[in-house]
């Protein structure tokens, strides 16, 4: 994440970025350049005293707030590199929020003739640039800008996000506009996401594969007295403790910090949210190593109504992002009830299920699926299983509460060994899992069916194998009150 800087009012003495191990931020090149008429171009990091990584955006931004800039395209990249920039954008133009369709077409047409005419302009190749995507919210636009934008030698792809769309949390249509632009440009090239707002929706947008972004929100914030958290905002005339305990906020109450003179209470509190925003970043990387940002997205859900939206939308994509899911992770993933019904992982357990090669005509044994796994190992299955595991006229498969059926050959696989889930017991979810064990069992075309039967569950499975086909044999047998030695007997004895 880039700290948005600007350029004639630094509030952060530079000290604090080295610090606190930030190494990277961007500024604008446009404002630069306005406030410093007449003066040579300089080293862009003497200008802000800062050895790290310097981003600089063209001033495009301010095409959106004024209609226009004094400064031609060509003339604002060769500034960009007379000042020694890292990381450029080229000026391109920026849909906006109210644009309409033909608008934004237009808009998307004239970014790719200014992305040709600076990519003619540029001189050096060792300034990474960024190449906008434009379109705003008409994701087809967006779709026609990063395919056409992606044709193009940019180092750096960029998606604007309309600061309205976050102020009026229209996640969704951010979500549709991230998702088109992923779609179209090269994946091996990064996706920076423009004015990314707030920490706390941090995970939902590197969830759809942005990977840098910039925030000036840490700053905004502060300007109007407000303290940003993970979970959401807080105003500090209302904080009483301080949760975080960051450099600044270990060191100073909410009560000494509102008797401060403004700019030094706005310096304050802009440095704590800036150090939330990386925190929130390291929890992130943290999570993906462990293979558990869709987990930190459902946990973020709870925080705030509208990243229930947020996330309903992204799992409408799951199939799309299912594609870059690991396949296998170091550690199981948690399914919390039915949110967790469409996470990635899920969706690919039920389209490969289908394709696993399957022996039709056996009898099948239904087993519960209880919380220890792999399945099989549960004490009370195991001498079931054990008895039968070597019979070629049967097959075992287990019904369960996160994945539904999980036939034995795929208990020990990757993720259901190590699923940590929680039966809710809603009689809902009971039926609907029935059905996907029933619509199993009916692929396998079995001579008959033992169904180990135990609580709710196994009821709704009964009632689902009864309605199936009439020509299914299902053979009963309830778990509770029969010892497992007992039931595989009587198995075998009807086995044929
Ligand atoms: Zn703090």
């Amino acid at each position: 994440m880039f700290p948005v800087v600007d350029p004639n009012l630094p509030i952060i003495d530079p000290k604090f970025y080295r610090e606190a191990g930030i190494g990277a931020i961007m500024t604008n090149a446009y404002l630069l350049k306005r406030g410093r008429p007449g003066q040579p171009p300089k080293d862009i990091h003497d200008t802000l005293d800062f050895k790290g990584t310097v981003a600089t955006d063209s001033g495009a931004y301010q095409i959106l707030e004024y209609g226009h800039v004094g400064v031609k395209p060509a003339e604002i990249v060769a500034y960009q590199e007379k000042i020694d920039t890292d990381i450029g954008v080229i000026l391109d133009f920026p849909t906006g929020f109210h644009s309409d369709a033909r608008r934004a077409g237009w808009t998307v047409d004239e970014t790719v003739r200014r992305a040709d005419e600076a990519l003619k302009r540029i001189k050096r190749k060792d300034v990474l640039w960024v190449g906008p995507v434009q379109g705003g919210v008409h994701i087809k636009e967006v779709a026609r800008s990063a395919v056409e934008m992606g044709k193009r030698p940019f180092s750096i792809f960029a998606l604007g996000s309309p600061t309205e769309l976050m102020e009026a949390q229209r996640f969704d249509v951010l979500v549709d506009m991230i998702v088109a632009a992923k779609k179209g440009l090269p994946h091996s090239r990064p996706l920076h996401l423009f004015g990314a707002g707030h920490p706390s929706m941090f995970p939902f947008i590197v969830a759809l594969g942005c990977d840098m972004f910039d925030s000036a929100a840490y700053a905004l914030y502060a300007r109007r007295g407000r303290y940003l958290t993970s979970d959401g905002t807080q105003e500090l005339a209302e904080i009483e403790e301080f949760s975080c305990m960051c450099r600044i906020c270990d060191r100073t109450t909410p009560g000494e910090m509102r008797r401060l003179d403004l700019p030094e209470k706005e310096q304050l509190l802009s440095k704590h949210n800036l150090l939330a925003c990386f925190s929130e970043l390291r929890r992130i990387r943290e999570a993906i190593r462990r293979g558990h940002l869709w987990d930190l997205l459902e946990h973020r859900t709870y925080a705030n109504p509208a990243f229930k939206k947020f996330l309903a939308k992204i799992v409408q994509h799951s199939p799309f992002l299912e594609r870059f899911t690991p396949t296998v992770k170091p550690r199981g993933i948690s399914h919390f009830g039915e949110a967790s019904d469409d996470r990635p992982e899920m969706v690919r357990y039920h389209v490969r299920r289908a394709r696993v090669p399957v022996e039709r005509g056996k009898s099948v044994v239904l087993l519960p699926g209880r919380w220890r796994r792999p399945y099989h190992e549960d004490p009370r299955n195991l001498p079931i299983v054990s008895k039968l595991a070597n019979r070629s006229n049967a097959s075992i498969c287990f019904y369960t509460v996160p994945f539904g059926p999980v036939p034995m050959e795929l208990d020990e696989t990757f993720p259901l060994a190590q699923t940590e889930s929680f039966d809710t017991r809603e009689p809902t979810m009971y039926e609907e899992r029935a059905r996907q064990v029933a619509a199993w069992v009916k692929r396998l075309s079995p001579k008959q069916v033992f169904l180990v039967s135990e609580g709710q569950y196994g009821g709704a499975l009964r009632k689902e194998l009864a309605g199936a086909t009439r020509q299914l044999k299902v053979i009963r047998i309830q778990a509770e009150g029969s010892k497992p030695e007992n039931t595989v007997s009587s198995i075998i004895q009807r086995l044929r």
